[in-house]
C-alpha cells in the first residue's frame, strides 16, 4: 500500500483554494479574542511618539525576542524602555487571535513594504515562498502556536570550537518556566492529531512520552500558545510585566538605522576596545516622518529585528562587509564580513491529502522525535478546513452562492534538523522598509539531503500504518480490487511519493529538492561568535547587542519560539544585572529581579 496519485479535480484546483480563502468573509473571531492583554495602555503609533527622546534600552523589533527583552528591561531593576515594531498591534487583526486563523494570515500574507497585513511574504533567491511576522509579538503572534524547549546539547554548541554564550541553565529554566506560565496550555489532542500520534508509534518512533514541553526522543505532545477556547497568547501578552511608566511601545515605527558614532580617544580605555558606539536609533512612522531614540549614559540598543531584520539594520547602519556597503553608498562603521553569512533555513518536505473521513482543524500538537540529540529529522502533522465554494458556485443550480463549500486537508510533514548548507543575505536596495535578498541554498550540501531521504520515509512508514487506513478512498471498481472491494488509497494533494520510495536514494532525494518548502525557522545572519560575541554583543561595537533568532547557527529543538522567547527574558535580566554590578549596586541575585 504505497502511497500513489489519486486523480482528483482538487489537486488541479490547490491554488484556487487559497484564492479562494483569501475571499472568505471573516469569521465572528472578535468574539473569542477575550480580555484585552493588558499592555495595551504602553502602546502607541509612532506619530503620537516625539521627534527626540531619551531611553536606558532602545530594542528594535517587537517580535518572539524583543517582547520578553523589553518588558524584563522594563520590569524591577530596570530602567526607561523604548521598544519600536514595524507593525500594528495584534488586536487589529482579528485572524490572528485564533488558531483557525492562521491559515487565513498566510493566505493574505503581502510582500509589499507599504502593507499593513501582519505577515509579510517574501520568496528566497531559491525560489521557496516564504513569509515573515510584521506586528507586536512578532512570529508568535502569526504561527503555528506549537512549544516545545531546546534539546540540552544545543546549550553546549554545534560544532568543533563553535563559539558559545555560558548559558547559564538554572537562568535558562527560570526563564522557560516565566514564559511557559503565561501563554501555554496542554492542548487536547484528536482528530488528525491523535492519529498521527498513533500512527508514529507503530512507525517506531518510540518510546511515548505524554505530553511535555522538554525535547526527549519519541513520540509527544507539545504545549501550545492557543488556549482551551482556541485564543492565541502571543509575545506581545509579557509585555504587560513592565512597570508602568517605564515601557513605551511605539507600533509602525520601522526602523531605518542605528546611529554609531566614533568614541571620543580621551574616553575609549585601550585601542583593543570598540572605536564606535551605538548612540541611538532614527525610525520612519507611517506618515514618513523622522523620530530619533537617543540612548541616556550607560544605555544599550539591542536588535531583536529577526533573522531578516537584524542583519538587514546593521548592514544599513555601516555594519557589514566593508566592500558591500561602500559599493551601496552606506559609510562603513565596522567592517564586519559575516553579518548576513551563515543563513539556514531547515527544509520541510510532506505529503498532503484529502482524507476520506471528515476530521477536524489542527495546527502542530503532536511531534516525533526519532533521535534526542538532533541528528534525525523531526515528524510534524496539521490538517486545515479550506473553503472551495468560490470555485464551484457556477457548478450547478443547487448550490446557493452563499452556502460555503469546506475541504479538508491534511499533512504529515519533516524537518530537517540544524541544516549545514548555508546561504546568505544581501541589501537589494538601501531602503530600510524592502525585504532583503535572502538566499538558503537548501540540500547544497549532501548531508542535508541524505537526512531528507531518511525523514520522508519516516513519512511514507506513518501513512503506510493501520492507523492511517481509515483515511484512504475507494479507488477504482470492487472488480480492480482483492477479494471484491475497492482498493483504497490516498487522495494525495500536490507530488505524491515515488513508487520506490522504499528502496531508491536517487528519487527519493528527486523529491525532496522538487518538493522543498520552509517551516518558517530560518535562523543567522548575525551568528555568536561571528558577529556577536558570547554576550550577544555586536563584535568591534560598543552599546549594541543583538538578541533573537539571528544568532542561531541551529535552531533549537523542533521549534524555535520556546527559547527565542526564554532568550528575551534571560538577557533582560542579564543585562539588568550587569547595569547594576557596573554601578555596584547589590543585585547579585537574580532572585530580586525575577520576583
Ligand atoms: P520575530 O518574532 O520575527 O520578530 C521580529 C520583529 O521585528 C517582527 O515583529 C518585525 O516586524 C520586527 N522588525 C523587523 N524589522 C524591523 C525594523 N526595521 N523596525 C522595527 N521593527 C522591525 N515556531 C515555533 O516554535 N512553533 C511554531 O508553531 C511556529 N510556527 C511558525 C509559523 C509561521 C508562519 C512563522 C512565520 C514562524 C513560525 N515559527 C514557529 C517560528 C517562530 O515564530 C520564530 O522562530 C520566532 O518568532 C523568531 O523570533 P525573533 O524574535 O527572532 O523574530
Amino acid at each position: 500500500a504505497t502511497p500513489t496519485p489519486t486523480p482528483t479535480p482538487l489537486l488541479l484546483a490547490l491554488p484556487f483554494l487559497f484564492a479562494a480563502l483569501a475571499a472568505a468573509q471573516s469569521r465572528p473571531f472578535g468574539a473569542l479574542a477575550g480580555a484585552p492583554p493588558g499592555y495595551e495602555r504602553y502602546v502607541a503609533d509612532a506619530t503620537a511618539t516625539g521627534a527626540e527622546e531619551e531611553y536606558d534600552y532602545i530594542v528594535v523589533g517587537g517580535g518572539a525576542a524583543g517582547c520578553p527583552l523589553a518588558a524584563t528591561l522594563a520590569g524591577p531593576g530596570g530602567g526607561r524602555v523604548l521598544l519600536l515594531e514595524r507593525g500594528g498591534a495584534p488586536a487589529e487583526f482579528p485572524a490572528l487571535a485564533t488558531a483557525g486563523g492562521f491559515v487565513r494570515t498566510l493566505a493574505l500574507a503581502d510582500p509589499s513594504p507599504d502593507s499593513d497585513a501582519p505577515a509579510q511574504a517574501f520568496s528566497s533567491e531559491d525560489g521557496v515562498p516564504n513569509v515573515r511576522a510584521r506586528v507586536l509579538g512578532g512570529g508568535t503572534a502569526i504561527n503555528a502556536g506549537f512549544y516545545s524547549r531546546a534539546h540540552p546539547g544545543w546549550f553546549h554548541g554545534h560544532g568543533e570550537g563553535a563559539e558559545v554564550p555560558d548559558w547559564d541553565m538554572r537562568l535558562v529554566n527560570s526563564s522557560y518556566e516565566w514564559v511557559e506560565q503565561e501563554l501555554t496550555f496542554q492542548p487536547e489532542v484528536h482528530g488528525w492529531q491523535a492519529a498521527v500520534r498513533a500512527a508514529l508509534l507503530e512507525a517506531n518512533v518510540t518510546p511515548w512520552n505524554g505530553f511535555t514541553v522538554e525535547h526527549v526522543t519519541g513520540t509527544k505532545i507539545g504545549a501550545t500558545t492557543f488556549d482551551a477556547s482556541g485564543r492565541r497568547h502571543s509575545a506581545a501578552d509579557l509585555l504587560a510585566f513592565a512597570r508602568p511608566g517605564r515601557l513605551h511601545v511605539a507600533v509602525r515605527a520601522a526602523v531605518t538605522r542605528v546611529i554609531i558614532n566614533p568614541i571620543d580617544p580621551a574616553a575609549r580605555r585601550g585601542r583593543s576596545r570598540p572605536a564606535v558606539a551605538a548612540v541611538g536609533v532614527v525610525y520612519q512612522d507611517r506618515l514618513f516622518q523622522l523620530h530619533h531614540a537617543l540612548l541616556r549614559p550607560g544605555g544599550e540598543v539591542i536588535l531583536s529585528a529577526g533573522t531578516l531584520g537584524s542583519p538587514q539594520l546593521l548592514l544599513l547602519s555601516g555594519v557589514g562587509p566593508a566592500n558591500d556597503l561602500t559599493s551601496l553608498g552606506i559609510p562603513v562603521s565596522v567592517d564586519a564580513p559575516d553579518v548576513g553569512k551563515h543563513m539556514f533555513d531547515n527544509p520541510r518536505n510532506g505529503i498532503s491529502i484529502i482524507p476520506s473521513v471528515p476530521i477536524d482543524h489542527s495546527l502542530i500538537q503532536v511531534v516525533g522525535i526519532p533521535s534526542a540529540n538532533g541528528t534525525a529529522s523531526y515528524l510534524e502533522a496539521a490538517s486545515y478546513i479550506v473553503p472551495v465554494s468560490p470555485m464551484l458556485r457556477p457548478a450547478g443550480p443547487f448550490i446557493s452562492p452563499t452556502s460555503p463549500l469546506y475541504v479538508t486537508m491534511a499533512t504529515i510533514m519533516e524537518k530537517v534538523p540544524g541544516p549545514l548548507s548555508e546561504g546568505s543575505l544581501w541589501l537589494s536596495s538601501p531602503n530600510p522598509v524592502e525585504t532583503p535578498s535572502v538566499r538558503f541554498n537548501y540540500f547544497s550540501r549532501p548531508e542535508d539531503l541524505a537526512q531528507c531521504v531518511v525523514g520522508v520515509r519516516r513519512v511514507a512508514q506513518v501513512l503506510q500504518s493501520r492507523t492511517m487506513d481509515i483515511f484512504r478512498s475507494s479507488v477504482g471498481s470492487a472488480s480492480q480490487g482483492r477479494r471484491g472491494h475497492a482498493r483504497r488509497d490516498f487522495r494525495i494533494v500536490g507530488a505524491t511519493l515515488p513508487l520506490d520510495w522504499s528502496t531508491n536514494n536517487t528519487s527519493v532525494a528527486d523529491f525532496c529538492r522538487r518538493t522543498v518548502a520552509t517551516l518558517w525557522h530560518y535562523h543567522g545572519g548575525c551568528v555568536v561568535g561571528r558577529v556577536v560575541d558570547k554576550d550577544f554583543r555586536v563584535m568591534g561595537t560598543q552599546s549594541l547587542r543583538v538578541v533573537d533568532g539571528s544568532t542561531f547557527s541551529v535552531t533549537p529543538g523542533t521549534n524555535p519560539q520556546a527559547t527565542v522567547m526564554m532568550m528575551g527574558r534571560y538577557m533582560g535580566l542579564k543585562m539588568i544585572a550587569e547595569r547594576h554590578s557596573r554601578r555596584q549596586v547589590n543585585t547579585s541575585s537574580y532572585n530580586e529581579l525575577e520576583e
